[in-house]
């Protein structure tokens, strides 16, 4: 094994993109291909799964333990019940689990069934992450999504019945033409499957997008402000009195549920990623000292299994982490965390005393966090404490 100086001994994070979908969704950014759209048609998933395994099982970290596992995309259920246990089996032989390692994969409804379910909690899946997104057909439409409300509620039926006993649901609000009531009314249906974990973020438009394209034409009739605000606090307030406790500004969990691998990204810990434009943070020596390094790999799958396939590098950016650009990092990603963070800065007193920032215990440590109000100005409030 590598000595990697730190990070050994507790491992860290391993993320794994499976980047293929059924079709793209509207509002997706993410690196993810719509395989009859691909030029090389399905073959190129029988390709890129036994590339990312190659990349696994080549890994100069062989041997650092995995902390937690998280198979992301795309759609990671898109390939097979075996390809799944082929990949996961090259992930643990590679980076032995700790202890009650939490394995994650993330799972489009439309593309599972309890037969699915049950061969991949026999691989060692014990997290399930759903993209449930909405529970209103018009609004799966509208995002473009393969599945439908129902295939929601029975994907669900079909995790527990395989024994996932750690679930999450992924909703969006602020969607075209949803009110406040309909929003409220998503999340009393999300709740009734009562999940461990429900991940519900805001609707953003990126650019190289469909609805980026519909924005600029005026087609998306999206809720303003004033309603988005409204949406985001009735989360808060309903997630809590069901019970799910906000650790990070749009994550809620059931005590003890909270999501162990996207802790690790929020807190700035290393991470190793494989798959077709997965990025990785690792540490590295350079002139005898430890820095680490930020990697993008490859994003096309085509690109990405020939450098596999070539034995060649499959990153195509890399960066190495000055401490600006860490602390940097460590304040945007620490203030979503309702743990908060340390932080020494003139403008603290500032924050305070605007109603946007307070302070808070974690453990030993004196902490700042963002208040209720705060959390509608995380990026402001992250501008004016980076040096
Ligand atoms: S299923 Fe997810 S990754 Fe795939 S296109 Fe839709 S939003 Fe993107």
């Amino acid at each position: 094994m590598v000595d990697l100086g730190i990070g050994q001994r507790e491992g860290m994070a391993i993320y794994v993109h499976v980047p293929f979908c059924p079709s793209k969704c509207g509002y997706c950014d993410f690196n993810s291909y719509a395989v009859g759209q691909l030029a090389s048609g399905e073959g190129i998933v029988d390709r890129t799964v036994r590339a990312i395994i190659a990349e696994i099982r080549g890994s100069r970290l062989a041997g650092v333990p995995a902390k937690t596992i998280f198979f992301g995309g795309g759609t990671p259920t898109y390939v097979s019940a075996e390809q799944l246990d082929e990949l996961l089996r090259a992930v643990v032989e590679t980076h032995p689990p700790v202890e009650g390692c939490e394995i994650t994969s993330e799972a489009n409804p439309g593309t599972v069934d309890a037969s699915k379910f049950a061969s991949m909690r026999a691989s060692g899946f014990n997290r399930i992450s759903l993209g449930a997104q909405s529970f209103l057909d018009s609004d799966l439409l509208r995002l473009d999504r393969v599945h439908r409300a129902g295939d929601i509620e029975r994907a669900v039926d079909s995790a527990r019945s395989a024994g996932i006993e750690n679930l999450n649901l992924d909703l969006m609000f602020a969607l075209p033409d949803q009110s406040v009531r309909a929003w409220n009314q998503n999340l009393a249906r999300a709740l009734a499957l009562a999940p461990e974990h429900l991940s519900l973020y805001c609707l953003t438009i990126e650019q190289n997008t469909a609805f980026y394209k519909k924005q600029l034409r005026n087609e998306l009739n999206l809720p303003d402000d004033e309603s988005q605000r409204k949406m985001y606090e009735d989360c808060v307030s309903v997630c809590a009195d069901h019970g799910y406790g906000l650790y990070e500004i749009s994550n809620f969990a059931k005590a003890g549920r909270e999501c162990q691998h996207n802790l690790c990204y929020w807190r700035g810990e290393n991470y190793a990623g494989y798959g077709p434009g997965a990025v990785g943070c690792v540490p590295v020596e350079v002139d005898g000292q430890w820095e680490r390094m930020r990697t993008t790999n490859l994003k096309h799958p085509e690109r990405y299994c020939d450098a596999v396939e070539r034995g060649a590098v499959v990153y195509f950016e890399h960066e190495i982490l000055t401490d600006e650009v860490q602390e940097m990092e460590r304040i945007m990603l620490g203030l979503r965390l309702t743990e908060g963070l340390t932080v020494e800065s003139p403008n603290l007193g500032k924050l305070v005393d605007c109603g946007w920032l307070e302070e808070c215990e974690f453990g030993v440590e004196s902490r700042y966090r963002l208040t209720p109000e705060g959390r509608h100005f995380c990026s402001e409030v992250a501008l004016e404490l980076i040096p």
